[in-house]
Parts: structure tokens; C-alpha cells; sequence
């Protein structure tokens, strides 16, 4: 089949944006290994520019805007780290970006989305549709619309996550890599397979969510309506049309985890690394602390992929659930 997306994309737009993008680290943890009794790579994209794997395909797509669309600006939808991604690279190439956003999404990220010089729009994420709305302005403004995973651009640029992962640690036995629409996985396993192709990618989903997993088993895009999880950054609802197709090829499973085990994984994160992630970030992690015999003696590459979480909001997370699992006193 004819994807939109090819290897050589990936390393060309690791190549343009190089220069704008920080080469993040590789963590390891000996509690991690041991607890999984594997070798974990974690590549620490919390620790990109705005805090998010997803400057990467905000700079391959803008960057590669004609002068007439650079003159125009851009528009996009998005839950968060995109909307902050594109106002950020919009900014770097002194282009207008106007981001329509949800009400409900956290205040750190609207907030920070205006402090990279973005014009935000709010729209309720459970009676509206974000597509249309961002398709209206970019007709009535003359503006292009860059779509937070279903791009071939925005896909390549943060499948080069992956290439500098393997160029730092060679080859793994498995891929784990936290799935929304699918921009992130689709770029990371089309790495994976062309360089390891032994290598096992799996995706992980909120366990609230799971249209990925579903649609890779029944071979066609699920749609469901916007998942209550505290992964805000997988809230999505369907994989893309140009995800999905790529997925299918280089992926090889799709697992899920619950928001308890994500709060687990950014408290061990926090507590043991002294890295905070967002809960969306957790998905790859949350899977390799089930402990499961699956990852024994194997080297593991594990995407963590952002850092965007209110403080208050986080410390509220870890303390409900510590309080949940307090023993109930006996009268
Ligand atoms: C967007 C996002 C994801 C999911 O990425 P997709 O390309 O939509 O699959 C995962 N984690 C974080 C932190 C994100 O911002």
C-alpha cells in the first residue's frame, strides 16, 4: 500500500529541524531495570523545547510553508502540547498562529500556549467540533491549518524522536511509545522497523480510549466519543487517516493502561528519577512497571513524551491516590 509517509521524510526532517529542536537525553534507572527486570531507555521528551515531543513536528510542518503561507500564518486544533508547539514555532519563523483550544484543557497550557504569542480560541470539546471550527478559520483568514498527528509533516518530525533514540542506544528489542491520533507512534515505529526490524513497537493507549487498539484489531478507524481519562494528551478520537495506514504496517501491538497506573508511573517518575511527566507521558512507562516476564533480559526503548502538567494539578493526583490506598481504620 501507498503510505504518505516514508523513512526518508524522517530523516530529512530530523535534518531541518535540528537546529530548532534540543537533542534530548536517554535516562536509564537501576530501580526500573530492576523492577522490569530489563535494560529501560527512557528518551526524555518532557525535556524538549515547550516541553513536548511535539515542537518536533511543529517545526518540520511550518518549516516547510511556502513564503506566501509564512506571510499568512497558521492555524491548528489541539488538547494542548501541539497548540503550544505550533504558537512556539510560528513564533521562531515570525508567523501569526491562531490556536482553537478547549475550555476544559489545563490552564497551564492555554496560558503558556499565549505566552508563546498564540491567539487562543476556546470551543467545548463535548459539543463542538474542533475540526470544523479550524477549517472555518482558515478559510475566512487565509490561513493554512496544520492538524495536531494526521499530517505526513507533522508525522515525520516526531518519528525523528525515535532516530535520535536509536543513534544513541543502537538496537532494542522493543519500542514502547505512547498513542493519541498516532503522530508520535506512526513516525517512531516507521524508524524502528526500517533500522531494527526485529525491534517490537508497541503502542499504549488509556485504557478509557482504546480506538486504537480496536481499530488495528477490526483493520478500520474507530471512532469514540472524547475519552474521560486523565491522559489529556490521548484524548483523542479516532486515529488519522494517514496514522492509521502506517500503524498497521510497523506496529505490532497496541496495549492499554489505567489512570491509576499512570499516576503510579509519574509518582515513581518523580519520586525515584526526580522527572516530572505529564499523565499522557506515562502510558510507555505505566507498561513497563506491570513487571511483566514479556520485557526479561531485553533492551527496552520507552517514549516519555512530555512534561506539561500543572504542579497543583500533579501533587492532586498523587495524593488521592495515596489516600485511596491508605488500609481504612478499624473502629
Ligand atoms: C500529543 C501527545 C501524545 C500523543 O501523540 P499522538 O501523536 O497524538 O499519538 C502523547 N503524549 C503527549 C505528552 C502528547 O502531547
Amino acid at each position: 500500500m501507498d503510505l504518505s509517509l516514508q523513512y526518508q521524510d524522517i530523516v530529512d526532517a530530523h535534518a531541518r529541524i535540528r537546529s530548532f529542536i534540543h537533542k534530548t537525553p536517554v535516562l536509564q534507572s537501576r530501580t526500573l531495570n530492576q523492577l522490569s527486570s530489563a535494560t529501560v531507555y527512557l528518551k526524555a521528551e518532557n525535556f524538549q523545547r515547550m516541553g513536548a515531543f511535539k515542537f518536533r513536528g511543529a517545526c518540520n510542518a511550518l518549516l516547510q510553508f511556502s513564503d506566501e503561507q509564512k506571510q499568512r500564518g497558521v492555524v491548528t486544533f489541539s488538547s494542548g502540547n501541539h497548540a503550544q508547539a505550533i504558537a512556539l514555532a510560528a513564533r521562531e519563523l515570525g508567523m501569526r498562529a491562531v490556536i482553537v483550544m478547549p475550555q476544559d484543557a489545563p490552564a497551564i497550557k492555554i496560558e503558556a500556549t499565549k505566552g508563546y504569542g498564540g491567539e487562543v480560541i476556546l470551543y467545548d470539546r463535548y459539543t463542538e467540533d474542533r475540526e470544523a471550527i479550524g477549517r472555518a478559520l482558515a478559510e475566512q483568514h487565509g490561513l493554512c491549518l496544520i492538524p495536531p498527528y494526521d499530517h505526513p509533516h507533522v508525522m515525520a518530525g516526531q518519528g525523528s524522536a525515535a532516530k535520535e533514540l536509536f543513534e544513541d542506544v543502537g538496537s532494542l528489542d522493543f519500542l514502547i511509545v505512547p498513542l493519541g491520533g498516532g503522530g508520535l507512534l506512526s513516525g517512531c515505529a516507521m524508524v524502528a522497523k526500517t533500522l531494527y526490524p526485529q525491534c517490537t513497537v508497541i503502542g499504549v493507549e488509556p485504557e478509557a480510549g482504546n480506538d486504537g487498539q480496536r481499530s488495528f484489531a477490526s483493520g478500520s478507524i474507530v471512532h469514540i466519543d472524547t475519552p474521560k481519562t486523565i491522559a489529556d494528551g490521548a484524548q483523542t478520537q479516532h486515529l488519522g487517516k494517514h496514522t492509521f495506514p502506517v500503524i498497521q504496517q510497523y506496529v505490532d501491538r497496541i496495549e492499554t493502561v489505567s489512570d491509576d497506573e499512570l499516576v503510579a508511573a509519574m509518582h515513581f517518575a518523580a519520586g525515584r528519577m526526580k522527572v516530572v511527566l505529564e499523565p499522557t507521558a506515562c502510558l510507555g512507562l505505566a507498561l513497563v512497571l506491570r513487571q511483566e516476564q514479556t520485557y526479561a533480559n531485553k533492551r527496552v526503548g520507552v517514549l516519555l513524551s512530555g512534561g506539561n502538567i500543572d504542579l497543583i494539578r500533579f501533587c492532586e493526583l498523587i495524593e488521592q491516590q495515596q489516600n485511596r490506598s491508605l488500609p481504612t481504620k478499624v473502629a
